[in-house]
């Protein structure tokens, strides 16, 4: 499980997040709503330990991450597919997936990584020898989604996987989220714009504004909340 408790955060003398609590259990969705600069990204690099958090806790079972290097992060188990996917363009789509698999045990796991994922993902399977930067979007959101699965998360983060992809491709990858949860207890953190797709994802959500937490519940009450309804949701 994860739990992230008032954690304080921003950039140099500008603080963003203020007391942003939450947390995922093992094998739940939740997702992180907000709109345009409410502070998801931010909150995505602070538990990564992409940018250092002023306060606060990051526990993933028990054990304190908060202000650990990305590096070390990573290695406890918090794999993020990055907003706008970040991949080695010039490189193939099979050296982007083994890069994937940093630690020893995701190397030792490597061939099997790759056939779970390419039974998601056939395209990948046809296109290995590919650069992965002649790929479509969609495709190349896959590639980021695959190289994130092989690094064998605990906790997955997908920071805006609909953005700019057509509404089919979207739905392949939080199937394979929703899979992912249920069936190898992996907690996923979906931070999404699209507050409908998430909703329908997720079981639980947190919805941030001016970097607060100002609203979270079950998926169902999220739907329900009148302020939800009428600032995200144009109900
Ligand atoms: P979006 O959905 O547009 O990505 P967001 O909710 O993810 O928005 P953040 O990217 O976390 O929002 O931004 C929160 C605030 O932090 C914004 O006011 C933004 O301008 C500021 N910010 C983000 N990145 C930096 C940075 N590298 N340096 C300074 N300020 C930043």
């Amino acid at each position: 499980m994860l739990k992230v408790t008032n954690l304080n955060a921003g950039y140099g003398h500008v603080q963003i997040l203020r007391d942003v609590s939450f947390s995922v259990d093992d094998g739940e969705i939740i997702a992180i709503l907000g709109s345009n600069g409410a502070g998801k990204t931010t909150t995505v690099r602070a538990v990564t330990g992409m940018i250092r958090p002023k306060s606060g806790s990051v526990m993933l079972n028990g054990q304190e991450l908060c202000g650990k290097s990305s590096r070390a992060i990573l290695d406890a188990g918090i794999i993020q597919v990055p907003e706008g996917r970040q991949l080695f363009t010039e490189m193939t789509v099979y050296e982007n997936l083994e890069l994937g698999a940093f630690s020893d045990e995701a190397k030792k796991r490597l061939n099997d990584s790759l056939a779970f994922c390419y039974k998601y993902f056939p395209k990948l399977e046809e296109r290995t020898k590919q650069a992965a930067g002649t790929l479509s979007g969609g495709e190349q959101q896959m590639v980021a989604v695959a190289r994130a699965l092989i690094g064998l998360p605990k906790v997955l983060i997908l920071d805006e996987p609909s953005l700019g992809l057509a509404p089919n491709i979207v739905d392949e990858i939080l199937t394979v989220a929703g899979d992912m949860a249920a069936h190898q207890g992996v907690s996923i953190i979906l931070v999404e714009q699209d507050v409908n797709k998430a909703l329908n994802t997720a079981n639980r959500g947190y919805v941030i504004e001016n970097g607060h937490v100002v609203l979270s519940g079950s998926a169902r009450e999220l739907q329900d909340n009148e302020h939800v309804k009428r600032a995200y949701l144009g109900i």
